[in-house]
Order: C-alpha cells, then sequence, then structure tokens
C-alpha cells in the first residue's frame, strides 16, 4: 500500500530543495515533533467494551502551538494522521498564522454508533489526549466525520479533566460553547473565495464555469452552495455512497434538502445519499472525476487522483478543498497538462482561519460578528492568494502549489534557523 505521509514528504523535500531551502531545515521539517498512539476502550450501548485505536500528531510548532482537526473514519492511521498533519504545518505557514501543524484521528466507522456510543468515544479521545494537547500547545478542531456537537463534548471533557474554563482549547464548537459564528461555513466558503480570485484573474464569467464536486459534507456542500449562489453551473455532486449529474445544472439547494431529510437522528450522520434521489441521472464516482467541466472541485478524501486516472481528468481548473486529493505524481502530470490548481494548502485554509478566529475570540472573551468574520477571512485570504500568484507570475514555469510552498517553506526556515542550524551559526553576519 502507498503511504500517503511518504507521498506527503517527498513533495515537501523536492518543492523545499527546488526552492532553495536549506537542508537541514528540509531535514528538520521531514520528521514529525511527537506522535502520541492510544487504544481508547469505549462502553458500547449493549455493555461490551471495545477498543478505537486513536492518534494524535504535533508535528511542527516553529509558528506557534500545533493545530489541526480530528477525524473519525475506517482508514485513519498514524501514516494518514501525520500526512495531515505536514499539510496543516505548511497551510497555516502559507496564509501567516501564529501556529504550527498537527492532526488526529481514530480508526472507527463513526455511522455504526449510536449517537451515545459517540458521545462516549469523543470523551476517551480527550481523556487519552488531554496532557498531550492544551489552548498554547495543540488546538484540535472538526475534520472528516467529526462535527461542532464532537468537538463540544471534548471541550467539556477537557475542563472536567483541568478543573477550569478552558474555551481555547479546541475550535469548531457549537456557538453556544464558544464557537465562532461563520466556523461551520469557512472552509467552504474560503474555497469559493480563492476560486473567485482566480475566476477574476482569468476574466471568466460564473455562469460560464462548469463545476463537478466531490464529496457533500461540510467543505463540500458550502463550496457547492457558494459556487450556485454566485451563478456558476454544478453540474455533478457526489458523496461516498455515489454521484449525480445534470448538464444542465443541478440545484444546490434541493440536493441538500433531500440529504438531511434522510439525516439519521439517532446518530449524527446522513442516512442516505445524494444518488438517491429521483431527481437527477446517477453516474459512478470515477465518471464524475473525469466530467469534461471546467472546475473540478475534490471535496473528500486524499488521493482522489492518483496515476491511475489522472489521465482520465479534463477539467481546466481544480480546487482542492480535500486534504491531499491529487497524489504527487498525478499533480506532475496535470501540471504538465496545464491544468491550473488551487492547491490545498490555500483553498481550504477557510477552516483553519476561522478557527483561528475562534481561539482568539475565546482568549479574549470577546466575540465577533459574522461580518467582521467574514470580512477578515476575505482580507487573509486575498493577500495569501495575490502572494501565491504574483510569486507563480515572476517565476518561469512553476504550478500555484510550488509558489504556496516556496513561500511557507522560507518563513518556516527563517525561525527554523534563528533557532540555530548549521548555517546560522557559521555565517557572521547574523
Ligand atoms: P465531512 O465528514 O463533513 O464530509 C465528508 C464527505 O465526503 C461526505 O459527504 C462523504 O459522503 C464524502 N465522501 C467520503 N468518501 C467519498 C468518496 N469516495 N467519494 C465521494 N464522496 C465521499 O468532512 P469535511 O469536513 O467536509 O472534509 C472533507 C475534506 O475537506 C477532507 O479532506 C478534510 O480534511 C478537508 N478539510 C475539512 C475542513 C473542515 O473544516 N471541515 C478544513 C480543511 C480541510
Amino acid at each position: 500500500m502507498t503511504s500517503v505521509f511518504a507521498d506527503a514528504r517527498q513533495r515537501l523535500q523536492y518543492l523545499g530543495h527546488s526552492s532553495g531551502i536549506s537542508a537541514q531545515v528540509i531535514d528538520s521539517l521531514s520528521h514529525p515533533k511527537a506522535t502520541l498512539c492510544s487504544s481508547l476502550p469505549v462502553l458500547m450501548d449493549d455493555g461490551s467494551t471495545r477498543y478505537f485505536k486513536a492518534y494524535r500528531c504535533q508535528y511542527s510548532s516553529h509558528l506557534g502551538p500545533c493545530k489541526g482537526g480530528i477525524r473519525f473514519h475506517p482508514n485513519v492511521s498514524q501514516d494518514e494522521v501525520q500526512a495531515l498533519a505536514l499539510w496543516m504545518t505548511i497551510k497555516c505557514a502559507v496564509v501567516d498564522l501564529p501556529y504550527g501543524g498537527g492532526k488526529g484521528g481514530v480508526s472507527v466507522d463513526p455511522k455504526k454508533l449510536s449517537r451515545l456510543e459517540l458521545e462516549r468515544l469523543s470523551r476517551a479521545y480527550m481523556r487519552a489526549m488531554a496532557d498531550f494537547v492544551g489552548p498554547d500547545k495543540d488546538i484540535p478542531a472538526p475534520d472528516v466525520y467529526t462535527n461542532a456537537r464532537i468537538m463540544g463534548w471534548m471541550r467539556d471533557e477537557f475542563e472536567v479533566i483541568k478543573g477550569q474554563k478552558q474555551p481555547a482549547v479546541i475550535t469548531g464548537k457549537p456557538v453556544n460553547m464558544g464557537g465562532s459564528l461563520g466556523r461551520d461555513e469557512a472552509t467552504g466558503r474560503g474555497a469559493f473565495l480563492v476560486t473567485e480570485f482566480l475566476r477574476s484573474k482569468e476574466g471568466k464569467a460564473p455562469e460560464d464555469i462548469s463545476v463537478a464536486i466531490q464529496g457533500f459534507g461540510n467543505a463540500g456542500y458550502n463550496v457547492a452552495k457558494n459556487l450556485f449562489d454566485a451563478g456558476y453551473k454544478i453540474v455533478a455532486i457526489s458523496d461516498s455512497k455515489g454521484a449525480i449529474y445534470d448538464q444542465a445544472g443541478l440545484n444546490v439547494d434541493e440536493v441538500k434538502a433531500y440529504k438531511v431529510s434522510q439525516h439519521s437522528f439517532d446518530t449524527d450522520y446522513c442516512a442516505s445519499s445524494v444518488c438517491e434521489s429521483d431527481t437527477y441521472k446517477t453516474i459512478s464516482h470515477e465518471d464524475l472525476l473525469s466530467l469534461d467541466v471546467d472546475l473540478l472541485v475534490p471535496a473528500a478524501l486524499e488521493n482522489a487522483i492518483t496515476i491511475s486516472n489522472v489521465n482520465t481528468i479534463k477539467a481546466r481548473w481544480i480546487t482542492e478543498v480535500a486534504n491531499g486529493p491529487i497524489s504527487a505524481e498525478a499533480d506532475e502530470i496535470l501540471f504538465s497538462k496545464g491544468t491550473v490548481i488551487i492547491p490545498d494548502v490555500l483553498a481550504n485554509s477557510g477552516g483553519v482561519i476561522v478557527s483561528y478566529f475562534e481561539w482568539v475570540q475565546n482568549k479574549a472573551g470577546y466575540p465577533w460578528t459574522l461580518e467582521q468574520v467574514r470580512e477578515r477571512l476575505h482580507e487573509k485570504l486575498k493577500l495569501s492568494f495575490d502572494e501565491m500568484w504574483q510569486y507563480q507570475h515572476k517565476s518561469e514555469n512553476i504550478s500555484l502549489r510550488y509558489a504556496a510552498y516556496a513561500k511557507a517553506l522560507k518563513k518556516l526556515e527563517l525561525v527554523i534557523k534563528m533557532r540555530g542550524t548549521k548555517e546560522y551559526f557559521s555565517n557572521a553576519e547574523n
């Protein structure tokens, strides 16, 4: 099986060396600082106890406390968590947040748990990690199949253990438990904004842009909704069970209404799929990825596009909402074909940016309005997008990903060198 962490590390090393980053700094960023592994005992509703493998990786704290989501999914592994934590390190540096990178997860199919079992699992995770995480050490957030309710349980468990209020220990909480307005929509909204920046650079009208979206969860739905409201033509949407297609355009509000109408109240997950509605034609997951569209938005899991299907991809632009949806090899092929890719480290950074805003509000004890959150998100993303765009345009034949990594690695290099590298101490001018 291919290692997603090896792939992520290989990309870091390639981009680091070719953008002139010192070997010692690349080496330092090639190794996670610490990963805690645990087996979580969870009391099931039938009285039995099951054990679930759990992880938390603190990849780098060079720029600040570690930051990154917690995933509940059957495929979670130490390898995957470390890759995701490495990408968080780059992402926080790309958008100038005072954070390092982290990530966590539990290997579980949460759709098979009752709500009470899910609550016990979430609390067990925080109990196992309570001495590892903290508001100034490592701040988790939601990711695939975790949500605001789960973040609220985890905050509560942490505070029970520590015996004091610590709202800034976790972000993406329910608003009435110290969450930020606009956090739930932030990842999708941010991906929409960067797509808009690209569209205005390329001078195209939204109506002339056909879009296929893989994944219809928090990130996928919110990017679909924003693009749809702005007039883009959404022709295909998928979730884990299948995909729907309409060349004339899907109505995102109707697709969402159908999906939530089948929401299971026993657990926190939708019981049905977009592809079970009678309104639209169904297609396969592979068909969705290979549609002849202007914009493809992978918003599910990593490695959606690899060497095995890259030659079927026809989209002109790709906004990477998922983390690591394109393998390093496939990325090179798409670049050589001229596909414009807004890289994950910028495209999905809206989530961590508004998580940062939440953390700031918690620390200050002063909540912001939705308008303030949206305005500041726009401002931060515009600055980071323009920097990446300008770097790419003043260099020869490099991708937007290269430009984003070059900026992030330069920033990390400065702070790593100042703490003491061979080059730093041998250069009399430092
Ligand atoms: P989510 O749990 O809300 O939704 C995941 C969606 O993916 C679901 O609709 C599921 O049905 C679908 N899915 C799973 N496997 C699929 C497949 N093979 N084909 C099509 N759809 C499939 O998760 P999310 O928070 O929306 O996360 C999605 C991606 O965005 C992940 O890569 C995550 O790391 C990334 N991301 C999320 C956030 C955030 O704030 N939630 C922030 C940054 C990045």
